[in-house]
C-alpha cells in the first residue's frame, strides 16, 4: 500500500488502513468546510471542545485584539491582565472554597497538575501519601501520569511498564452503586492521597453515565476520610451535562478541579486547575523547597486567556443556558425515537450528550465497527467518531434543528445499513 505522502502523523489514527483524511479549510457554527465545497456537521464538537460553535465572532475578536498587545510572557514570577481577569472570574463562578487557579495548556496537563498538587499537599504537610484512587473505565489524558490513572487497555499497553499503580473503584453501574460506594469507603481507609473522577459521565470510557447522588456520596466519603477529591471536568465543564459544571448538579465542591476543552469556547489551547486554599497553603512558605515545581512554556498564554475571557463574557451576555436546555431537549427527543430500533441498546443522555450502543448479530464485526460507522457518517456529511460500539452525539450549542436532524438521520440510516 502506498503510504500517505503527508509527513503529518495524526493522533489516534491508523495510517496503515489508508482511510481518507479530509482537509478542512474553514468552519463556522456547527459546520466544517473544505475548499472543494463539501461540508460536515461537527456532531462531536471537534472532540468535545467547541461549545458555542466554530469561530465565534466574540472569541475571534478577543484573540485579534490581544495579538495587538501581548503575545506571550514568562508566567513564573510575572503576570498579565488577561490571566488576572480570568483567574478572578473563574474563582467567582466556581464555589467559594475553590480559591486558587493554576494555569496550564491541555486537559492532560491540568490533570498532571492536579495529581502533583495532591501529592505536594501531603508531602508538604509532612504526611507523605502517594496512592491515587480512580474509577473503573476512566480517561484523564494520554501522558504517562494521566494514563496511569485511566483505564488500562489496548490504548496504553505499550507503556504499561511505566504506569504507576492505582486502586480502581468499580464503575457505579445501575444496581451496583452501593458496591462502588463501599469499595471507595474501604479504599479510603488505606490513606490514599486523592480520588480522581470524571463527574456524572465517563467520556472516553464509552459515555458511561451515573447519577448525581452517587457523585455526591463519593464526594462525602472522601471528605469523611480526608482524602482529596479531584473533579476532572475537562469534558463535562462548560455546560455539556446541562449545568455549567457537572459538580453543580450533585451540589458538591471538589478540592481540586480541572478545566480545559470548552474553557476558551474550544478556540485555542488552555487549561486550569483550581484548588482549595489548604492545598495552596501547603505550598505557601518561606521555605523555597515547598514551591510548587511545575510549569510549561506557554503557561497562561495571554492570547489563550483573552479567548477564555471572551468565553466567560458569552456565558454572561448570551442565552447560553437556554441554548443548552433547548439542545438537551432536542437530543432527548431524537434519542427516544431511535431507542426503539432493534439495533440500539443502552440509550442514555445527560445534558447535551446523547449516546447509544449498537448491537450487531456478529460479534466479530464489533472490532472495526467504529471506523466503519465513522466512514459512513463522513460520507453523509456528518462528523461522528463512535467509541467502540457506542455512537454519541455531542454537538456545539449553536447546532440548529435541521443540522441535528441530519445527524440523527445519518445514525438511523447507519443502523439499517450495517
Ligand atoms: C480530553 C480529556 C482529557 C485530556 O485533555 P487533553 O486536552 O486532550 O489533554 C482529560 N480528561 C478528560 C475527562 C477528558 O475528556
Amino acid at each position: 500500500m502506498a503510504k500517505n505522502p503527508s509527513p503529518v502523523w495524526h493522533p489516534f489514527t491508523q495510517h496503515g488502513l489508508g482511510e481518507p483524511i479530509p482537509l478542512i479549510s474553514h468552519a463556522s457554527g456547527a459546520r466544517l468546510h473544505d475548499a472543494a465545497g463539501n461540508s460536515w456537521i461537527d456532531a462531536i464538537s471537534s472532540w468535545w471542545i467547541t461549545t458555542h460553535g466554530h469561530a465565534h465572532p466574540r472569541i475571534m475578536a478577543a484573540i485579534r485584539a490581544q495579538t495587538e498587545k501581548l503575545d506571550q510572557i514568562i508566567f513564573a514570577g510575572w503576570t498579565h491582565e488577561p490571566a488576572e481577569t480570568l483567574a478572578a472570574a473563574l474563582v467567582r463562578i466556581t464555589p467559594d472554597p475553590l480559591t486558587r487557579v493554576f494555569f496550564s495548556d491541555s486537559g492532560s496537563t491540568s490533570v498532571e497538575v492536579a495529581l502533583k498538587m495532591a501529592l505536594g499537599y501531603w508531602f508538604n504537610i509532612g504526611e507523605a501519601r502517594s496512592r491515587i484512587l480512580v474509577l473503573e473505565h476512566s480517561y484523564h489524558g494520554d501522558t504517562i501520569g494521566t494514563m496511569s490513572v485511566g483505564e488500562r487497555g489496548v490504548y496504553n499497553r505499550a507503556w504499561q511498564p511505566l504506569l504507576f499503580d492505582v486502586d480502581t473503584i468499580p464503575f457505579p453501574h445501575e444496581g451496583g452503586e452501593q458496591a462502588t460506594l463501599d469499595a471507595l469507603d474501604a479504599a479510603c481507609t488505606e490513606k490514599p492521597a486523592a480520588f480522581i473522577v470524571e463527574p456524572l459521565i465517563l467520556g472516553a470510557g464509552g459515555m458511561l453515565v451515573y447519577p448525581a447522588w452517587v457523585l455526591a456520596e463519593m464526594r462525602s466519603i472522601c471528605a469523611r476520610h480526608g482524602v482529596l477529591f479531584i473533579a476532572d471536568e475537562v469534558m463535562t465543564g462548560w455546560g455539556r451535562t446541562g449545568t455549567r459544571f457537572a459538580c453543580d448538579q450533585a451540589g458538591i465542591i471538589p478540592d481540586i478541579m480541572c478545566l480545559s476543552k470548552g474553557l476558551t469556547g474550544g478556540a485555542i489551547p488552555l487549561a486550569v486547575t483550581l484548588c482549595i486554599e489548604p492545598v495552596f497553603d501547603a505550598h505557601y512558605s518561606h521555605d523555597r523547597s515547598k514551591t510548587f515545581y511545575h510549569s510549561s512554556s506557554y503557561t497562561a498564554n495571554p492570547i489563550a486567556c483573552a479567548a477564555a475571557n471572551a468565553n466567560l463574557e458569552i456565558w454572561r451576555d448570551e442565552p447560553v443556558q437556554q441554548r443548552i436546555d433547548a439542545l438537551a431537549g432536542a437530543q432527548a427527543a431524537h434519542l427516544a425515537l431511535l431507542s426503539r430500533h432493534p439495533r440500539v441498546a443502552n440509550p442514555r443522555r445527560i445534558g447535551t450528550i446523547a449516546a447509544l450502543d449498537v448491537t450487531t448479530p456478529d460479534s466479530g464485526y464489533l472490532s472495526n465497527l467504529a471506523p466503519r460507522l465513522a466512514a459512513f457518517y463522513r460520507e453523509r456529511g456528518v462528523l461522528l467518531r463512535p467509541l467502540g460500539n457506542s455512537v454519541y452525539v455531542m454537538p456545539p450549542y449553536c447546532t440548529d434543528a435541521t443540522e441535528l436532524a441530519q445527524v440523527w438521520e445519518a445514525i438511523a440510516d447507519s443502523l439499517d445499513t450495517i
